[in-house]
């Protein structure tokens, strides 16, 4: 009798929802979905289980790959931490807006440089459409009081304002030792709260320095949480930059030994339980079906550290470089109900692209006074069409080492990993390579390929001499 009534209820359920399953991949929105992105920082391109991590287990990360959208080719806009955000947050390249370094590749504490008040963000573009926008973690584009997150478009801040590992308490020479065996003490970073109060003035306060990171991942999370429950009956935009597995790694007392691939595996593991969090949240809320969520990393694995960075899968070299390994990162799209699930995506993207294809999903409009390098995805996204991007630049500071167009990626300058002395090499001719075929850049084959060499070398100046080169922010340091 039971079983026959589940059954009978089953059947029922299955007919009421199934046209508008159908309909909902095309339906228009009622309403504008909310997004929430969730950015790790220097997790690599194999840290998952979607991505083949041998070890480390991601089972809710693993379910936004099945229920949604796995992009194998989507790329950050710098292999390092401070110009990566520039992009993701502004869908510009970081030249344009001078948050890169030449001399320093990424802010310090106390530098004078950040990002300017012209720069229009992704938060400031979706705030004007009557958004809430809520930040939980590591900023990196200004420490300055004028510099930070609620400056430049959050509601709400909860964070850290640069890595994890600046503002070191040890001599020079102990400094790499401690990584080993990390203490809080060792890393003077303050933890931020930064909201307007009643009269709309900005309020920010320290809450803690050094910053208790072993519990970080775990309260930016709950931050997060408690952000969308009181957010659920608007639109809101939720940027979730973590603070791990950037080097110190710390994860929480119930996250030791949890993995069986060291402390690095720990910490990408309660990283994948701050996703379930958020994931479960929505669906508690009952707007998961209009709610987007965005996983990615702002760059590839810190391969200096050895093994306290991560694995970039098949890809070559990691944090710091040209080479796919270091701006080749995971992508992950779930929008239950819009996005079909388990769909894998070969189609190129990058995180300048979410503002594009998040203004186009919530009906607003790129700006069209300054160039953008943003393109919409929502196609993609809404399995109706192509991807857009066929380019990839890779920058270096302000100089372009690589360039990708489809499937051929030729370099013109290589150097090594972030944090060691690396020898720089110039290349001429440069090299060349098939990622489809050859996602190593083990195989160079200009020789053999010398036309299609040519067309890439042609599409990089074209590129080249459209990008006007902004002054760096970055290396300004401390005297303007
Ligand atoms: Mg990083």
């Amino acid at each position: 009798m039971r079983r026959a009534s589940v059954a009978l209820l089953l059947v029922s359920f299955v007919a009421a929802c199934a046209p508008d399953a159908q309909e909902s991949f095309d339906a228009p929105l009622d309403r504008p979905p909310n997004f929430v992105v969730v950015f790790a920082d220097d997790l690599g391109w194999g840290d998952l289980g979607s991505y083949g991590a041998p070890v480390i287990r991601t089972p809710h990360l693993d379910r936004m790959a099945a229920e949604g959208q796995r992009w194998t080719n989507f790329y950050v806009t710098a292999s390092v931490c401070s110009p990566s955000r520039a992009g993701l947050l502004t869908g510009r390249l970081p030249v344009r807006n001078g948050l890169y370094g030449d001399q320093v590749r990424v802010l310090f504490p106390g530098f004078v440089g950040g990002i300017q008040d012209e720069e229009i963000t992704l938060a400031e573009a979706l705030r004007d459409l009557g958004y809430s926008t809520g930040m939980f973690g590591k900023w990196h584009l200004g420490d300055g009081p004028r510099y930070l997150p609620t400056r430049h478009g959050f509601d709400y801040w909860f964070g850290i304002p640069y890595s994890n590992d600046m503002m070191s308490t040890l001599p020079r020479e102990e400094r790499r030792a401690a990584f080993l065996d990390p203490k809080i003490e060792y890393w003077d970073v303050p933890l931020i709260r930064s909201e307007r109060d009643e009269a709309g003035e900005i309020v920010t306060e320290t809450l803690e320095q050094p910053a208790d990171q072993t519990t970080i991942t775990k309260r930016y999370a709950e931050e997060a949480v408690e952000f969308i429950r009181a957010h659920r009956d608007e639109p809101f935009f939720v940027y979730l930059p973590h603070s791990m597995p950037h080097v110190p790694l710390f994860r929480a007392p119930g996250f030791e030994d949890h993995s069986g691939a060291g402390l690095y595996g720990d910490v990408i593991e309660e990283i994948d339980w701050s996703v379930g969090r958020i994931l479960d949240t929505l669906e508690e809320e009952g707007i998961a079906g209009n709610t987007v969520v965005f996983f990615s990393s702002d760059n590839g694995p810190w391969t200096a550290f050895r093994t306290q960075g991560g694995l970039a899968g098949p890809l070559r070299e990691g944090k710091g470089m040209t080479w796919d390994g270091g701006m080749r990162v995971p992508g992950l799209f779930w929008w239950p109900g819009t996005i079909a699930p388990e769909v894998v995506t070969n189609e190129i993207g990058s995180t300048s692209d979410l503002f594009a294809t998040f203004l186009s999903l919530s009906g607003g409009a790129v700006p069209d006074d300054r160039p953008m390098d943003s393109l919409d995805l929502a196609p993609v996204l809404r399995g109706r069409g192509e991807g857009p991007r066929e380019e990839v630049p890779f920058y270096r500071g302000s100089e372009l080492y690589a360039y990708r167009v489809g499937n051929y990626k030729a370099h013109f300058v290589t150097e090594g990993e972030y944090g060691l002395a690396g020898e720089r090499r110039e290349h001429d001719p440069p090299l060349l390579y098939h990622l489809a075929l050859d996602p190593g850049e083990q195989w160079d084959i200009a020789a053999d390929r010398p036309e299609i060499l040519a067309d890439v070398i042609s599409r990089a100046l074209q590129h080249r001499a459209g990008v006007a080169v902004a002054p760096s922010e970055f290396d300004l340091r401390t005297g303007r």
